[in-house]
């Protein structure tokens, strides 16, 4: 059985037009790998298509959980299976609190008949909302409706805590996160890292880098991985800017 979050070959479209064209990426467990790149390289595209995206198509390759076809699955079914994605921009539901929605997100990972024990789950959910530096009144509030910037990204990483996904993505976490939040959102994320969890860490700038030790760095350009590298290769691109290696690239 492989171990890995794979991604081969992957080609994908909005409205006709071509963004994600021919991405190759692995992850084994145990691992955290990080995405670089400049602003509309398809990152996001490459986050939401692994989620299952309804604006975006599929028109080539394959992304495998350990051995279950991710792309197959409904939305849902990528969740259960151990897949996670703290969006760039997380969606406001309004009327559903906090606390039901991940009560509810973890009552549909129990088998037939069982039920979430309740005193449990606030016990669990309080303690890693004090680890975030959440406010327990966040519990009560509907998920993200008319929080700050900030308070959403933390947010994305308390779902991630509650939900103990195998592989997960982060897309731009860092962005709207002054110093401090940042460092609390990276040490939520190495505590989580462990020999059974892949990490996928977008971001636009090297400083989430700093606090993530990523294993492993690709840059993203147009669609595609354009180099790989290891955590010096964020160092470089901080120092030398994006086009240091994009006109390493022949022209089309
Ligand atoms: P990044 O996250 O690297 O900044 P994105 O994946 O957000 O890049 O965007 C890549 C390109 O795809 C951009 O040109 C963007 O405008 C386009 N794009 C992404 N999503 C959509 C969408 N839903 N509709 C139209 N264009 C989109
Ligand atoms: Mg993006």
């Amino acid at each position: 059985m492989s171990q890995s979050l794979k991604i081969d070959n992957l080609h994908a479209t909005v409205d006709g037009t071509e963004i994600l064209k021919g991405l190759t990426l692995e992850i084994p467990k145990g691992e955290v790998h990080a995405i670089m790149g400049p602003n509309g390289s398809g990152k996001s595209t490459l986050s939401k298509v692994m989620a299952g995206h309804e604006d975006y198509t599929v028109t080539a390759g394959s992304v495998m959980l350990d051995d279950i076809n991710l792309l197959e699955l409904e939305i849902d079914e990528r969740s259960r299976s151990g897949f996670f994605l703290a969006f760039q921009y997380p969606h406001e539901i309004p009327g559903v609190s906090n606390a039901n929605f991940l009560r509810a997100a973890r009552q549909a990972r129990l088998p037939k008949g069982e039920e979430v024990d309740a005193v449990a789950f606030y016990k669990e959910m309080y303690l890693k909302m004090d680890e975030l530096g959440m406010d327990r009144k966040f519990t009560g509030r509907s998920v993200n409706e008319g929080f700050s910037g900030g308070e959403k990204k933390r947010n994305e990483i308390l779902q991630m805590m509650m939900l103990e996904p195998t592989y997960a993505v982060l897309d731009e976490t860092d962005s709207g996160l002054d110093i401090d939040a940042l460092r609390v959102v990276a040490e939520g994320v190495n505590a989580m890292r462990s020999p059974e969890r892949g990490f996928l860490i977008i971001t636009h700038y090297q400083r989430l880098l700093d606090y993530i030790v990523p294993d492993v760095v690709h840059v993203m350009y147009d669609g595609r991985i354009i180099k790989t590298g290891g955590k010096d290769l964020a160092l470089d691109l901080e120092e030398k800017g994006y086009d240091w290696v994009t006109k390493e690239l022949v022209p089309a």
